[in-house]
């Protein structure tokens, strides 16, 4: 390839929605993914859906989600800790980004029933995010963005705050300008540990975290970028944190290691006592909270109890839970302490004053007198078999960021880069101060990667236009 106008470093959804931009907009574009073929795509590969704004029914998406809905959900979800420009910026995006995905081969479906409330609020993947990223690098290519794989970027060349060129290893790759993409820090190990230190147990509680995506994204550019000079945004401990099995994987167990029973149940910790509240708010914009709580947690692991009620109410996970005909039996066979786990259980079934039940309201059914309380969908735990769920932390992705402005720029001291540009998890913090609401990293990720792609492309063409002149 002759001087690459843009060059994507990064091989997720941020990075092809950047690419493909670059590439509508009449620029050469070269991708580096540091994964393989066979598992390009990080962590987009394992998504499902993303979250729409619309005022009115459309195509797959029911009823109507206003602007000003996403975005009071956003700002309780994070409690304030986002940039509103920012935030509505993407909110707007998310209303017209999906022709533009169909056009590049991307196909969408209604909401799975039991997939979280989401029919109103997010629209899914046909195939899910597998299908997503194989749709947009058949498109890519077939606009001529070049794809190289096993390239792991590991530093990059500025000159006052400007891109210059990328390092893969002693390889130097020049290009008029450049968009970031390369995700989070979530699976480097190290840097969580070091992140979230020792607690006051003496434990280090990253040790017991769970990735729940690729092992890829291990936050080296993102260490070079803040090492150089960029503006920051976020905090290293800040995450989407999930409770998932304790049996999954280490990395990329993806979507069906969750554990969405939490609010038909109960949850203990390996004391056999209840931390937090249950039924605080609709799972989709609570499953997030529930991974740092267990990482709170000694052992940073807790228990998801339910009873038969509770099956067929939710997505069911992919092992079977712990099965027992008894509550004491349970907790012998989760390994708990059985009488500190029916003080537990006996005290909740006492305090449930159950109404109207209605998983998909917040209903009146709650607990009274007990501490933390159960505010919704609280029934007594009592008709058999009774199922338990070891939970861990699942860490999704790392919120701690490039800090960036309406235009993607990576900024030094406040000041815009004018050919770098940053999208996707990278970024993702300048919106996701702390908290999540599902669906809102592909919104994130696709408004910016398509922003990021289109002002690469504009300095990339207008270098090669000064250049020629
Ligand atoms: C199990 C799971 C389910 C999820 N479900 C959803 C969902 O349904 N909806 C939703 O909105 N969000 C979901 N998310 C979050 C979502 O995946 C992210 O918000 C989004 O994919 C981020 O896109 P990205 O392009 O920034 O990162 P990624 O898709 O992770 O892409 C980063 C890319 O950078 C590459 N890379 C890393 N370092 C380097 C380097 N040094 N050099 C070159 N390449 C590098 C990686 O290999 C990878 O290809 C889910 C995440 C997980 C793990």
């Amino acid at each position: 390839m002759a001087v690459i106008d843009v060059l994507v470093i990064g091989g997720g959804n941020a990075a092809l929605c950047a690419a493909l931009m670059a590439a509508e907009a009449g620029a050469g574009v070269l991708m580096l993914e540091s994964a393989p073929r066979e598992w390009r795509g990080g962590n987009s590969g394992h998504t499902r859906n993303l979250r729409c704004m619309h005022d009115a029914p459309q195509d797959v998406l029911e009823g109507a989600y206003p602007e000003e809905e996403f975005w009071q959900d956003l700002l309780k979800v994070t409690g304030g800790l986002t940039d509103e420009a920012l935030a509505r910026l993407v909110i707007r995006a998310s209303s017209t980004c999906r022709p533009w995905m169909r056009s590049h081969g991307v196909h969408f479906q209604p909401s799975l029933s039991g997939a979280l409330h989401t029919a109103r609020t997010n629209a899914f993947f046909m195939g899910g995010g597998k299908a997503l990223v194989n749709a947009f690098y058949r498109s890519a290519e077939h606009l001529g963005v070049q794809v190289r794989y096993e390239a792991p970027v590991d530093r990059i060349e500025l000159d006052d705050g400007r891109f210059v060129a990328a390092f893969v290893g002693s390889e130097r790759i020049a290009a008029r300008a450049c968009v970031l993409a390369a995700g989070g820090f979530e699976s480097n190990r190290a840097w969580l540990r070091e992140a979230w230190g020792c607690n006051e147990r003496g434990e280090w509680p990253a040790d017991n975290f769970l990735i729940r995506g690729t092992r890829f994204n291990q936050g080296t550019l993102l260490k070079f970028m803040l090492d150089a000079g960029a503006d920051a945004i976020g905090d290293a401990t800040q995450a989407h944190m999930v409770a998932i099995d304790a049996r999954a994987p280490l990395y990329d167990g993806g979507i069906c290691t969750r554990i969405d029973c939490v609010s038909l149940g109960v949850v203990v910790n390996r004391d056999a006592e209840r931390f937090y509240d249950e039924g605080e708010d609709f799972w989709p914009k609570r499953y997030a909270i529930w991974g740092r709580l267990v990482a709170r947690q000694p052992g940073q692991v807790a228990y998801s109890v339910i009873d038969a009620k509770a099956i067929g109410r939710f997505m069911p996970p992919v092992f079977p839970g712990t099965q027992a005909d008894t509550l004491p039996e349970l907790a012998r066979r989760l390994g708990l302490d059985e009488a500190r786990f029916m003080q537990t259980l006996d005290a909740y079934n006492a305090a449930c004053r159950v109404g109207r039940f209605d998983h998909t309201a917040l209903d009146d059914c709650r607990t009274e007198g007990l501490a933390p309380a159960k505010t919704h969908w609280a029934r007594p735990i009592d008709t058999p078999p009774f199922y338990g769920y070891a939970l861990r932390p699942g860490v999704t992705f790392t919120y701690l960021g490039l800090k960036t402005d309406e235009t993607a720029a990576v900024r030094f001291g406040g000041r815009p880069s004018d050919n770098l540009f940053v999208a996707g998890e990278m970024m993702a913090g300048n919106v996701l101060g702390k908290g999540y609401t599902a669906g809102v990293g592909m919104s994130i990720g696709t408004a910016f990667g398509r922003i990021a792609g289109t002002r690469a492309a504009a300095a990339a063409l207008k270098e090669r236009a000064d250049a020629a002149a």
